[in-house]
């Protein structure tokens, strides 16, 4: 497959995607811009209408979680698509992962954070005649595709008018795409998956690496030392 330097609707050579039982909308449950620029750009290069959906109180602190949210409304108003605002309602969100805070990534704390997450998109769905659902989650290679999978399957159950779909982003250059778009897009860069617990572990492992700690809302794809105030002209 060739590889494009850059990437929008008028060069975009993907092969079309065709929606499961010839779904033309889809509620898309997205966590931040980076996963989610490639497949927004997927889904309306092959015509399908998409709404975003961003519903993440995992995501910690504060304005980690307004920074992600702000960079995904910025492409959803470029791209001309729909983006729903939820709730931020942290105190669910750590009331459903009480007892797993020390849970590795990929574990248990992940399968119920991504419950949470996506039984608010199904029911959304249902409420507002979205025959389809699915998550940007997908996307990144630090996530288990089986493990999101089966949570947004569980989550879809309830209701006869949704269903997930289960394709895997990553295939047919999906992820390599994803870095270059971002870096295009000049995306804020997050470096640890979104909650405290995440931020917990990914420092200490810096610590044992004997690299500094994370350093919240400063790096961004495809630029180097690039300051918060710069960052708000480009
Ligand atoms: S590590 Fe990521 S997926 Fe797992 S619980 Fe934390 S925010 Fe959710």
């Amino acid at each position: 497959m060739t590889t494009p330097s850059s990437y929008s609707l008028s060069d975009y050579e993907r092969p079309s995607l065709h929606a499961p039982e010839g779904a033309e909308a889809i509620l898309l449950h997205s966590c931040c811009a980076p996963c989610a620029g490639e497949i927004m750009l997927a889904i309306k290069a092959s015509g399908i209408q998409q709404t975003i959906f961003f519903y993440n109180p995992n995501i910690h602190p504060a304005e980690e979680y307004e920074m992600r949210k702000s960079e995904n409304k910025r492409y959803c108003d470029k791209l001309g698509i729909p983006f729903i605002d939820a709730d931020y309602d942290t105190d669910h969100w750590f009331e459903r992962v009480k007892g797993l805070e020390n849970e590795p990534e990929r574990g248990a704390r992940c399968t119920v954070c991504f419950d949470i997450r996506f039984e608010r998109t199904a029911l959304f769905a249902h409420e507002h005649q979205f025959p389809l659902i699915s998550s940007t989650l997908g996307i990144s290679r630090w996530k288990n595709m089986a493990q999101i999978c089966a949570s947004g399957e569980h989550a879809a159950a309830p209701y006869q008018d949704v269903s997930y779909w289960t394709l895997n982003w990553r295939k047919q250059g999906g992820s390599q795409r994803m870095v270059e778009l971002a870096k295009q897009e000049h995306f804020y860069q997050q470096e640890y998956c979104g909650c405290v617990y995440s931020l917990r572990d990914s420092n200490r492992h810096r610590q044992a690496c004997d690299r500094p700690k994370i350093k919240r809302l400063s790096q961004f794809y495809g630029e180097k030392n690039v300051s918060l105030i710069a960052r708000s002209t480009l």
